[in-house]
């Protein structure tokens, strides 16, 4: 991306990451915010960045509510103008001062005059040299109706009106191609929403059908639906199967705001760009797998730290390798680690079977401490590394089966949960304890060199002794988690788990 011009933050990050043991590339990853005090300012730097020179249409829409917003920006885009926030009551002075600058010919102002007051619309009159139309219904989806009135596609998203994220989500793609997006409830396709429908060919929903039902969508015109059963997933899922053009580019924004992001989405659908859905201090998983899958690597924040803080740039630079899995977080049943190989490293048996395996990412990190390590006559063996969905679910099913629920949860992850998932998790053991993974394990000479020497290869024992409550694990010394050397070495020296260390 290109951001040159002043008035935002910037950050450049290099980051040089080692793929592989035999291959390594650089990757750049670069990472910038657009952001003002607040929402009316960063919306107006958004504009100032997008039309430095000027605009001859711009779209005025309330700040402190959603509903009108979310179907503004395709409209804000069609008409090659930015959407600016203001007070509902009077004109907020920074938006006025970029309207002025921005010199339009049209203002439209999208809401009733509940939402922009007639006040606003008489000011606008008098002040600047353009025509000012108001698109308005009795309600927001009446609004979305009418501005979709206004654009002409056989295409239109549908997502729920009381939600502003899927609209979020959606809201660059449909700018870019033109759609208009039209809002249902969940459970009733309000009247005018219908009749809007009449001149559409195809539908895109965005969102679970828990928030538009199934017997929505089988109301609606060759439907096609993307969701999740969060916004990060539903995010992640349009991420996927909806990608933008620009391959390298995204934006992020929070997932529990709507203004940065609404404002955003036409700068968003302008550069071709997608917009991810993040937590305010993490990334989602879904998230950072998209990221993954789509090989996307720089980032520009629509918001400042109070809104997404600077754990979200950590997690951005390195999404797989931080991927945090745990109790509460989980992967989805058809990620499977890419790029599994086998470490070229002792283990206690000879199979050729999936638990020989691990991401690249980290295999040849864990050959480097396995030769060190037998080179000082530590006799260190490789257990356990990638277990798929389907084997976790096997594993976890047993334990629960011979020793009960309670203990199951201590010991094994449920399907979903498990480190070995990813790829990046090796279990490893002794002769001294017979190969087993036992907490005795910690006693041998090969656990306390693990101990001592892990983060030097970039792994953590993930599992530490009196963490229980904090990870959610009992003692596991012989589970090691690759995270990168840095980051290890730094863990280790602050004596941090991975949930202390991301948040
Ligand atoms: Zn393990």
């Amino acid at each position: 991306m290109r951001f040159s011009a002043h008035g935002y933050s910037a950050v450049f990050v290099m980051l040089l990451v080692c793929f592989g043991f035999n291959v390594s590339k650089v990757q750049a990853f670069q990472m910038d915010r657009i952001n003002g005090d607040n929402r009316y300012e960063t919306a107006v730097k958004i504009s100032q960045h997008d039309w430095s020179n000027g605009a001859d249409a711009v779209v005025l829409t309330r700040g402190d509510e959603f509903p009108d917003a979310l179907a503004g920006a395709p409209f804000a885009y069609s008409k090659n103008g930015p959407l600016l926030l203001t007070d509902k009551d009077h004109l907020t002075p920074i938006t006025k001062r970029e309207i002025s600058r921005l010199h339009p010919s049209k203002i439209y102002i999208v809401g009733g005059p509940g939402a922009v007051s007639k006040s606003i619309q008489s000011e606008l009159n008098s002040s600047y040299d353009a025509t000012v139309k108001r698109i308005a219904g009795s309600n927001r989806y009446v609004t979305a109706a009418r501005i979709a009135d206004h654009m002409s596609s056989d295409r239109a998203f549908v997502v729920n009106g009381s939600r502003f994220p899927d609209a979020m989500t959606a809201a660059p793609y449909a700018a870019r191609h033109g759609s208009p997006i039209l809002l249902t409830k969940e459970n009733h396709l309000p009247l005018t929403t219908r009749g809007a429908l009449k001149a559409i060919q195809s539908t895109f929903i965005v969102g679970g059908s828990g928030v538009v039902s199934h017997s929505i969508v089988t109301q609606l015109p060759n439907p096609t639906r993307f969701s999740g059963d969060t916004r990060f997933k539903t995010s992640a899922d349009v991420a996927e199967r909806l990608p933008m053009g620009d391959p390298d580019h995204a934006f992020v924004v929070t997932g529990s705001e709507f203004a940065d992001g609404i404002a955003g989405a036409v700068s968003a659908a302008k550069s071709n760009d997608q917009i991810l859905l993040v937590e305010e201090n993490y990334v989602p998983n879904a998230i950072k797998i998209a990221i993954h899958r789509r090989g996307l690597k720089s980032f520009t924040v629509f918001g400042g730290y109070n809104a997404v803080d600077q754990y979200v740039d950590t997690e951005l630079s390195l999404p797989i390798q931080l991927l945090l899995v745990n109790k509460h977080r989980g992967i989805p049943s058809d990620y499977k680690a890419d790029h599994l190989v086998k470490p070229n490293v002792r283990f206690p048996f000879s199979a050729d079977i999936p638990k020989r395996y691990m991401s690249s990412m980290a295999a040849g990190h864990l050959e480097e401490m396995f030769d060190d390590a037998w080179d000082q006559g530590v006799e260190l063996y490789a257990v356990s590394g990638y277990r798929s969905y389907n084997r976790q679910k096997e594993i976890h099913e047993r334990i629960t089966r011979n020793q009960g629920a309670a203990y199951a949860d201590r010991v094994s992850a449920e399907p979903g949960h498990s480190e070995h998932q990813t790829g990046l998790a090796m279990d490893v053991s002794s002769p001294a304890v017979n190969y087993q993974l036992v907490e005795s394990f910690a006693n041998t000479e090969e656990g306390r060199w693990v101990k001592y020497h892990a983060s030097d290869y970039g792994f953590i024992i993930r599992y530490p002794e009196g963490r229980e409550d904090d990870t959610g694990y009992k003692y596991e010394p012989w589970h090691l988690r690759y995270v990168g050397k840095t980051i290890a070495q730094y863990m280790d020296r602050t004596h941090k788990i991975l949930e202390g260390y991301l948040r």
